[in-house]
């Protein structure tokens, strides 16, 4: 744990200004509009350690793959969302001097993220190196004090605003501001150490310029164009490759300050013509311009009202609950709208380059429900139609494998469909990310009885995917049932296993599910379906095998209990609890070597317990409870994914103190930085199961026979709680005290 930031129940506080942490604070206090995100680097020049970001959602590269031992198989490229176009930059000097937070003394440093009203502020102090005219050898510095406002706005999805503030304390004198756009920029995660971009076209203008680049290979078009504001200014400007620039001086009593403003427009090929990008970008520019920073930010805040007043969750008497959830409901806002079809939510959102900002089985697994829950049900389909979109590539992606018959396998990782991942053991055997894919769809229309999805599209992704498994799994004539050979199940600290239970049962469960999608097209839509019988030369015929499998599968079960095994041969292991691992080596996966790693018993994330959450009532409370006191003591939770499973599971079995501990581990994870790498971005997936930890875990919120129910458990450090589900068009709200759960409808 890496504790440095303050506490309050709607912002994030950073005082003092520690160079140590700041890569680490570049990540917490990120800013985004699921159009585009924007780290929290500085906008003046800073020459310490940084990891510059700058993302535009769907703008990705594909970077060539490097792998050391090359399989058949394995993708060309892994996508990145690239560090595009710098938009912040803006370098200052007074009286000469840049301004360089890694060259000047500073004070009074305070870093603050409103995630009520989404904006991000800095204000310090700054002693410069040169001395008080008059003071030649020395004695009194120069001093400055700096606010910097900026918001990447919710109101208006092109645009972004900057308002930079000087005040000299004690002298009158010289400052330039040097707004700049910079395209000639790196991905640190490069894997040859390339750039992924080239220059298009560049206008630089008085106070003013736009720049377009444009991606190697992919060839999306980034047009950014700035618009600047400053009383008394004459600029001048400038421009070398891929960047343009624009300078103004203006002369500052002491004690007065100036005030700079920065608009900025960023649109990409992704919407618009290639040929008018650079008009659209400055079109926003000016937009922004126009309307000026104090009414931009008033309808950027007035959109945060709108998303908090039905996402907001009120934890009272724990501040640091408090602040955490809040914290995981804004970088999700942040990082994903729901507007655009083909985006989805990488692991990090747009706070750090790693996992690309490509799409995983997080979504389905875990962000889903909250999309669902805090917006209009549209949003969680567009993640559904993502997939479906993406139909054909998976068989694609099967057939490299070996497929036949139109079975789909989802990739592990992906920007367009085709598979990113290049480890043997992922790529090729983490096969269960297509259950909760399935998942995904059931879940969705079970929240908001949206039925016609399955005629639309959903039974198609189905059938894709039950027809993976149907050929996936291998019959064992040893044991007269079907087994599942060569996986990975969701606990990454095993590979290449047999039987592993959580992918077996999902996948039987995938195979009943689309025979229950059928039955469904046959009563209510016999022309979708026929339609889709013709498309994917579907006979009904293929359900015999896929009944046979269902009633002959393997479940590796320990002999004499409920005790699910987590895959063959589990219990020949050393099973030690993660209680008793010297705290030295943890994380294991920092200490260890990864051949000890898979030859221990520890578990990274939930795997049988991921099973039993999905299919909570498939199972008696019972054989939770047997699993949960079997497993969780062995679970390391290196994988940010696990805490929020457990938080929920503990809540359901009465472990008041285990649910607490494992909440404020999901929901304080970057904050509190608990596996020390806040520094390479945050955990946005991670941050809807946060989420769900308070919902479905302390707040017992089930759905059951087309109605939810509140088993609600509070904390003992809690006075209270309060949250609200849009569920089929009302807003329930509910509210949770010592007294008793209150639910109300609006
Ligand atoms: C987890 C995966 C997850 C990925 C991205 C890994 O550490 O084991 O389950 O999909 O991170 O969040």
């Amino acid at each position: 744990m890496i504790k440095y930031l303050k506490t309050d129940p709607w912002l994030i506080i950073e005082e003092g200004f520690e160079p140590k942490h700041h890569r680490s604070s570049e990540s917490i206090f990120s800013l985004g509009n699921g159009t585009f995100g924007q780290r929290a680097n500085h906008e003046e020049k800073y020459s310490g350690p940084t990891l510059q970001g700058s993302y535009v959602a769907g703008v990705y590269y594909p970077d060539k793959t490097r792998v050391g031992w090359w399989k058949n198989g394995y993708p060309e490229y892994f996508a990145k969302v690239l560090n595009g176009t710098n938009w912040i930059g803006i370098d200052i000097t007074i009286d000469g001097e840049e301004l360089d937070l890694a060259k000047v003394e500073v004070s009074d440093f305070r870093r603050v993220l409103n995630m009520k009203e989404g904006t991000l502020t800095r204000t310090f102090i700054a002693q410069l190196n040169q001395p008080l005219l008059g003071n030649r050898d020395g004695g009194e510095a120069k001093m400055i004090k700096v606010e910097v406002v900026r918001f990447c706005s919710m109101d208006d999805y092109e645009t972004a605003a900057i308002k930079y503030s000087i005040t000299p304390l004690n002298f009158s004198g010289d400052i330039s501001f040097t707004p700049y756009l910079d395209g000639d920029v790196k991905n640190h995660d490069s894997n040859y150490d390339e750039k992924f971009w080239t220059e298009v076209s560049k206008t630089a203008g008085e106070g003013e310029g736009v720049l377009v680049t444009r991606t190697k290979k992919t060839e999306f078009e980034l047009a950014v164009a700035m618009q600047c504001s400053l009383n008394n200014a004459h600029w001048t400007k400038s421009s070398e490759y891929s960047k343009v620039a624009s300078n103004a001086t203006v002369k500052v009593d002491r004690n007065t300050t100036v005030v700079f403003y920065k608009y900025v427009g960023i649109v990409s090929s992704l919407n618009y013509d290639p040929s008018k990008c650079a008009e659209a970008a400055v079109i926003a520019a000016k937009r922004a311009k126009s309307k000026g920073f104090e009414s931009m930010l008033a309808a950027h805040i007035e959109k945060w009202d709108r998303i908090w007043e039905l996402a907001d969750i009120r934890i009272d008497g724990d501040a640091e609950a408090q602040q955490g959830i809040r914290f995981n409901i804004f970088h999700l806002n942040q990082t994903y709208t729901g507007e655009d079809a083909r985006l989805n939510i990488g692991p990090k959102g747009f706070t750090g380059e790693k996992y690309g900002g490509s799409t995983y089985w997080d979504t389905e697994a875990y962000c889903i429900p909250f999309y669902m829950a805090t917006k209009d049900q549209k949003v969680a389909r567009q993640l559904l139609v993502y997939r479906y979109n993406q139909l054909g590539k998976a068989i694609e992606n099967a057939e490299k494998l070996g497929f036949t018959n139109g079975a789909a396998l989802y990739p592990m990782v992906t920007m367009n469909g085709e598979e990113c991942h290049n480890e043997w053991e992922i790529t090729f055997e983490e096969i269960h990310r297509n259950g909760a894919i399935a998942f995904a769809i059931f879940n969705y229309i079970k929240y908001t009885s949206d039925d016609a999805y399955m005629a639309d599209s959903g039974w198609d992704v189905l059938l894709g995917i039950a027809r993976f498994w149907a050929q996936r799994i291998t019959w064992s004539e040893e044991k007269q049932m079907y087994v599942m050979l060569g996986v990975t199940g969701p606990n990454e600290y095993e590979n290449n296993v047999n039987n592993n239970w959580y992918t077996n049962y999902i996948a039987t469960w995938c195979l009943s599910y689309c025979m229950e999608g059928l039955e469904w097209l046959k009563k209510n839509d016999a022309n979708a379906l026929a339609a889709k019988v013709k498309k994917y030369q579907f006979d009904e015929s293929e359900t015999t095998r896929w009944k046979d499998i269902i009633a002959k599968m393997y479940y590796p079960k320990k002999a004499g209990s409920n005790t699910f095994l987590q895959q063959d041969g589990f219990l020949d292991k050393e099973l030690r609890s993660a209680a008793s691992l010297d705290p030295k080596e943890r994380p294991i996966n920092q200490h260890w070597s990864w051949d000890r790693i898979l030859r221990s018993c520890f578990i990274k994330q939930a795997d049988v317990l991921q099973g039993l959450y999905l299919f909570e009532d498939h199972f008696t409370t019972d054989v939770i409870k047997e699993n949960f006191d079997f497993y969780e003591p062995m679970t390391v939770h290196e994988s940010s994914l696990s805490p929020c499973v457990h938080s929920i599971l503990a809540a359901k079995l009465g472990y008041e103190e285990k649910a607490y501990e494992m909440y404020l581990r999901t929901a304080r994870l970057d904050i509190d930085d608990y596996n020390h790498e806040a520094h390479e971005g945050l955990h946005i997936t991670s941050m809807a199961g946060t989420w769900m930890s308070v919902v479905q875990g302390f707040g017992g919120m089930r759905l059951e026979n087309g109605e939810l129910t509140f088993n609600a458990m509070l904390p003992k450090q809690w006075k209270g709680f309060a949250f609200n589900v849009l569920f089929r068009g009302k807003r329930v709200h509910v509210e949770v005290t010592a007294e008793g759960t209150k639910v109300s409808t609006h």
